[in-house]
């Protein structure tokens, strides 16, 4: 199960899926970079290789990690999708 989540930072909305406390799937709705001011940093600091950003805002993880803790992001029943692999 997808939950919206609005980053406390920039209110960018990502669909985040939780399968362990660890493992947080994070799907970005708006696939462009200005949809968050953080995101948009780091790519200006890759030196234009869009590839190889990885986006992270620790703004937004932050928000995850709250709302999950608070049990509103409940742990999803699906099994990880990529199971057996060390991330
Ligand atoms: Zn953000």
């Amino acid at each position: 199960m997808l939950d919206e989540v609005s980053c406390d930072s920039c209110s960018n909305r990502v669909l985040v899926e939780k399968y362990s406390p660890e493992h947080t799937s994070i799907q970005w709705i708006d696939p462009d970079s200005s949809a968050c001011r953080v995101f948009a940093q780091q790519r200006d600091c890759a030196d234009g290789s869009p590839g190889k950003v990885q986006r992270t805002c620790s703004m937004l993880r932050a928000t995850i990690d709250r709302l999950a803790d608070a049990g509103t992001i409940p742990i999803s029943s699906r099994s990880y999708p990529t199971p057996g692999r060390i991330h």
